[in-house]
């Protein structure tokens, strides 16, 4: 890369900052060599996924530079836990612009430090570079599935039980309430929403768990309705969601309650990092016992249906009296 004016070089960077978040694993080589090794431990496939975060896209410029890591890495052990891989290793793609000082760098690579130790991954590599751009921050996280029992979106069935975790929607109204000044009915409320903006919750214990329980999994970014489509359009199926069984946290409640069209984005407005899943209803049983284990609220919200020749999409969503809401990028309305 071409040296900044505000940073140290970039083989200082990686020694001071990136190489210590290195250590405790053998196949990163210290950062000192041009790739990583990545051993599977026996009988297991390794898992892969990459996704990047662009400021001003997926988070705001000024945001604080730990949360901005975090959230990096958590998009991706996201990906893995609806998988039902346990999460390993990662690598980072940083590409900064000039405006970015060593600072920026240092709690940068904090924030990397402290989900290391939350979620027992290790970095094993990447590459920086510099930019006329925004702040692009792109991780690959690998983790590893006893083989052949990689969770995927296909195999929900007609009769399955559609679940989410967690609550829905907080994440959506956390970046109204910072972008469009969202007003809440109290300060406690909106920085709990704000907060499940800027850092997701992966569900990394109850991912794994789900292998042998669910048909189909997928974790939600795009957004409940949007996410659920794409199991049903894969495993061609249908789907009817109840909306009054939609799990809101207490915070999203409250501004619901107060201004009612913002349901909608709770359902459609995505970055949840939930995971998302069917199951057969003879599971229903581990499922509730599961969600107390790994303290993960399971919330059943509907059902998998036959595709219909004559429908509104793949994904029905009833209101509590039993009527269709219909979703627009306005909000929702009745027929
Ligand atoms: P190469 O010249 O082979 O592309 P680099 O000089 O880009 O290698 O990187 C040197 C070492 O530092 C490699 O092991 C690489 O994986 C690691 N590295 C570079 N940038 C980062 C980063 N942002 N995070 C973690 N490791 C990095
Ligand atoms: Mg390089």
């Amino acid at each position: 890369m071409t040296r900044h004016s505000t940073l140290p070089g970039e083989f200082q960077l990686i020694s001071r900052y990136f190489a210590p978040l290195a250590k405790g694993f053998p196949g990163a080589f210290g950062l000192l060599d041009d790739a990583a090794v990545i051993v599977p431990a026996a009988g297991h496939d390794l898992v892969a996924k990459t996704d990047a975060i662009v400021g001003g896209v997926h988070f705001l410029p000024d945001d604080p530079p730990d949360l901005v890591a975090r959230k990096a890495l958590r998009v991706n052990l996201s990906d893995l836990a609806a998988k039902g891989a346990i999460p390993r290793a990662y690598m980072l793609d940083l590409v900064l612009p000039g405006s970015v000082d060593e600072e920026w760098v240092a709690a940068f690579a904090r924030g990397l430090a402290q989900d290391q130790g939350e979620y027992g991954v290790h970095l094993i590599g990447g590459d920086t570079d510099s930019t006329p751009g925004p702040i692009v921050v792109a991780i690959m996280a690998f983790g590893e599935v006893a083989s052949g029992q990689l969770l995927r979106r296909r195999g929900a069935r007609v009769g399955d039980i559609i679940y989410v975790s967690g609550t829905v929607g907080d994440a959506a109204l956390g970046l109204a309430i910072l972008r469009d000044g969202l007003a809440t009915p109290d300060e406690i409320s909106a920085a709990f929403l704000v907060e499940r903006y800027r850092l997701p919750l992966p569900r990394v214990a109850l991912g794994p768990r789900l292998i042998a329980l669910a048909s189909a999994t997928i974790d939600i970014s795009d957004g409940l309705i949007a996410d659920l489509r794409h199991i049903c359009e894969v495993s061609d199926v249908a789907a009817i969601v109840e909306a009054s069984r939609i799990p809101l946290s207490p915070a999203a409640r409250a501004v619901v309650s107060a201004d009612p069209a913002r349901l909608a984005a709770a359902l459609t407005g995505g970055d949840d990092y939930e995971i998302l899943f069917t199951a057969p209803p003879a599971a229903a049983g581990s499922l509730a016992d599961l969600a107390r284990e790994v303290a993960v609220p399971i919330t059943a919200i509907g059902r998998v249906t036959a595709t219909a020749t004559e429908s509104h999409g793949r994904v029905s969503t009833l209101n509590a009296m039993g009527e269709p809401l219909l979703f627009s990028t306005e909000g929702w309305t009745h027929f």
